[in-house]
């Protein structure tokens, strides 16, 4: 199964303080960033006095409701939606996660992968520490709690002063909203203004949602602080900017702006290069549907072959790659994509993609297009060869599943049944993204792991006991 070595997540969060309906704003934004995590959703709020919980299982449109939102009282709130590749599907470990802390409650909702977590939950639970869930994040208030530093944010800072890896992360007590973003800025963090209430999200596209102003990105290694006497931001730790390419080339929503570049616009430019570097004879472009979709614009473009949408989508039914079991994946490109029939008869197709993970997506869809009657199915991959799994916090396979990791492009392409297979160059990416060199983390492309990864620790021997 997907990520069995370790606690992989993806996850969208969102911070809101200063406004009386901080909880339905924190609620509203959890739509916008569903992409990020389709397994659990959860919401926590402070009236000051108190904090109010609210986490399920599913969607966002599952788990909440307006009895709810109106139990969720105060003018903060924090929230989270969460995907995880663990097996540890419980609701004991949807976030935000919340503990009693010094007299108070703390809650905390994280995205990223923390890749030395097991190595410290060894450590403090030779101290003494029981701890409640499998997740990574558990790690960070157990951290807090064992701090002698006077305030919760330096308490925080103590705590992420040890761990390793990646996290953007919200966190709220009843006196104020605390934000911090690792000092790679792995994964987006981003701050933004409605009136007088700051709002910090994954992605602008939740500000957008709840018309909040985007102010800037959370930077690497910066810790904000809102409460009663305003905003503050602290430098923290030093930035080492290392930010995750694949969140710009798949993960996050493309009407979003992140580390400060256009998601659509960058995914177009990929899809340029790629047509300048795999040109093909062909009578059309057809996307796979929805992560193709900006890619295949910019290589119809670049090449003058018009854009067809010759495959249509269920919207109904999750990212493939989000279903958690191998024979719902396997299925799920059935259930999601269905080609329009007669109208690629007799056609040469270029079938662009924004990556080969397994490679099943690809190989049923080749096979889809040319029962369809396809002559000619040319695949066009708007990123490279994906080699190696993603230690922080993008769900990939382990490297013997990932089907580029030890197989040449030749094989690839027989795989899946294409007549051609062309991926963009790491150099077209680069290009793409634009910036400086190093600016960006690529290990999935280049083994190159800007992180070290301590040795994985079985899953088993994490797990909590059984609940009915
Ligand atoms: P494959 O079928 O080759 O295993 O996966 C490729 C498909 O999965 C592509 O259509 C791509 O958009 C999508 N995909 C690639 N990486 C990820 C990921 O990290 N998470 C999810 N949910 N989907 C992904
Ligand atoms: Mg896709």
């Amino acid at each position: 199964m997907a990520g069995s070595g370790g606690f992989r997540e993806e996850c969208g969060i969102v911070g809101v303080w200063g406004h009386p309906e901080a909880s339905n704003l924190a609620y509203l934004a959890l739509y916008a960033l569903q992409h990020r995590g389709q397994e659990s959703a959860g919401v926590v709020s402070t009236d000051g006095s108190s904090l109010w919980v609210h986490k399920g299982m599913g969607l966002v449109s599952d788990v909440f409701d307006q009895q709810v939102l109106a139990r969720l009282r105060g003018s903060g709130a924090i929230g989270h939606v969460r995907y995880s590749t663990t097996g540890a599907t419980h609701l004991r470990n949807a976030q935000p996660f919340v503990v009693g802390h010094r007299g108070g409650g703390l809650a905390i909702a994280h995205n990223g992968n923390l890749v030395n977590a097991h190595l410290l939950r060894e450590e403090l639970e030779g101290r003494g520490s029981l701890f409640q869930s499998t997740m990574d994040t558990e790690v960070i208030v157990h951290l807090m709690a064992a701090s002698s530093r006077p305030s919760t944010r330096e308490r925080l800072v103590e705590a992420l002063s040890q761990v390793k890896g990646s996290y953007s992360l919200v966190l709220l007590t009843e006196r104020g909203l605390l934000a911090a973003r690792d000092p790679h800025g792995f994964r987006p963090l981003v701050m933004g203004r409605r009136q007088e209430a700051v709002v910090i999200a994954s992605e602008t596209c939740a500000l957008d949602l709840i018309e909040a102003e985007f102010l800037r990105e959370v930077e690497p290694g910066e810790i904000l602080e809102v409460d009663s006497r305003g905003l503050r931001g602290y430098k923290a730790f030093r930035a080492e900017k290392h930010q995750c390419v694949f969140e710009l080339i798949y993960f996050a929503r493309p009407d979003s702006q992140v580390f400060s570049r256009n998601v659509y616009q960058v995914r177009k430019a990929m899809g340029r290069a790629l047509a300048r570097e795999h040109a093909v004879d062909a009578d059309m472009v057809v996307p796979i549907p929805d992560s193709g979709v900006p890619a295949a614009i910019g290589y119809s473009q670049e090449s003058g072959i018009p854009f067809e949408l010759g495959l249509v989508r269920n919207h109904y039914v999750g990212r493939t790659f989000i279903e958690p079991r191998e024979q719902i994946r396997h299925f799920g490109v059935k259930v999601k994509l269905n080609p329009v029939r007669g109208f690629m008869e007799g056609k040469r197709v270029i079938l662009v993609d924004d990556s080969i993970v397994r490679g099943t997506t690809s190989r049923k869809l080749v096979n889809l297009v040319r029962q369809a009657g396809a002559s000619q199915v040319h695949v066009r991959i708007s990123s490279p060869p994906t080699i190696g799994s993603c230690y922080y916090g993008i769900d990939t396979p382990t490297r013997e599943e990932l089907i580029a990791s030890c197989r040449p492009v030749e094989e690839v392409r027989d795989f899946i049944g294409a007549d051609s297979l062309g991926y963009l160059s790491l150099e077209g990416i680069r290009e793409a993204v634009g910036g400086k060199a190093g600016e960006f983390c690529m290990a999935c492309f280049t083994d190159d792991y800007p992180v070290e990864v301590p040795l994985e620790k079985p899953v088993h021997q994490l797990s909590l006991f059984q609940e009915m």
